[in-house]
């Protein structure tokens, strides 16, 4: 049997909640409710603006004396938002914690191809506190400092519009007083191997790549996974926890019935205009 605060977090997640769900927290605040009453904990809401609402409980000891506030977002926020490479980071983080874990990846080496490049000044403090910011760093040594992203017919061709972040000097120093780190734009094909590297280097987590995970079974108490090997030999490994970073075609999401939410083609997202511009934006950046 899980736990009950750990079978309400495993729903509250599969609630959606996050920026641009329609009345945002208002499900998983209604299901926090729901839960609290079953346990006689009398919870309010109270909407501080239309749809978004705070839910307020109180537990009352019949004893005088100070008032212990927890205070929370309800909401569910992604766990891929602003932290690429988030199975690596994951296992750094819990090796790092002394919590024993193993990636498995399906793939022979990591991705040589772009994803991500911008990586976040709270990331790069995670990265810091890793010990791997200044190799990330060094690998956008010499680029210009700040970024722009810049809207154009084709790499070489016409520019119809332009941001830049901390570009400026002004800014860097603004964003300077806020964090001993700045945005990075190193790419996460290049920094993800830097990551295995220092997760690998742990005592507590193993890498396994040309590993395939094929099915999970969720049992009361433990997870088990079954893997595939290079030459397809199966194995299973059972652990107390898995985390979903496999993408969107995910396994995990797959087996816990976490469904998918917004968009599900490109063409639909950009238009099919836009369409065969952005592929030869990406096959330009791949060469
Ligand atoms: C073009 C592009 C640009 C992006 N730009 C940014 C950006 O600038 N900043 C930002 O923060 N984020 C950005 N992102 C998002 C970011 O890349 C993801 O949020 C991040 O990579 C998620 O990390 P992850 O470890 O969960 O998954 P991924 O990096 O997607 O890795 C999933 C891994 O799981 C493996 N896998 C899948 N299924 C299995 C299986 N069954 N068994 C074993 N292994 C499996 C895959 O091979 C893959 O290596 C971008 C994404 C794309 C595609």
């Amino acid at each position: 049997m899980l736990d009950p605060v750990l079978t309400l977090a495993s729903e509250l997640v599969k609630i959606p909640s996050y920026l641009g769900t329609p009345r945002q927290e208002s499900a998983v605040a209604a299901r926090i409710a729901e839960f609290l009453r079953q346990r006689g904990v009398e919870a309010r809401s109270i909407d501080v603006r239309e749809g978004r609402p705070n839910l307020l409980a109180s537990v009352d000891s019949g004893r005088p004396g100070p008032h212990l506030v927890l205070c929370g977002h309800t909401d569910t926020v992604p766990l891929n938002r602003d932290a690429p490479g988030v199975g690596l980071s994951g296992a750094l983080a819990l090796g790092r914690a002394g919590i024993k874990c193993l990636v498995l990846e399906r793939r022979a080496e990591f991705s040589r191809y772009p994803k991500a490049n911008g990586v976040h000044a709270r990331t790069m403090e995670l990265f810091r506190e890793w010990g791997v910011a200044e190799p990330v760093k060094a690998l956008t040594a010499g680029m210009p400092a700040g970024v722009t992203i810049a809207w154009r017919t084709r790499l070489n061709g016409i520019e119809f519009g332009s941001i830049s972040i901390e570009e400026s000097e002004e800014a860097r120093r603004f964003f300077g007083m806020l964090s001993p780190e700045l945005l990075s734009t190193a790419g996460q094909h290049e920094f993800e191997p830097l990551l295995a590297e220092a997760a690998d280097a742990l005592d507590n987590v193993t890498i396994k790549l040309s590993s395939e995970v094929v099915s999970l079974l969720i049992g009361d108490d433990s997870v088990t996974a079954e893997y595939t090997d290079a030459t397809g030999g199966r194995h299973t490994v059972s652990a107390q926890y898995v985390i979903g970073a496999d993408g969107i075609r995910s396994v995990v999401r797959r087996t816990l019935g976490i469904g998918e939410h917004g968009q599900t083609k490109l063409a639909g997202l950009h238009g099919a205009r836009e369409l065969p511009l952005m592929l030869a934006l990406f096959i330009e950046t791949i060469d």
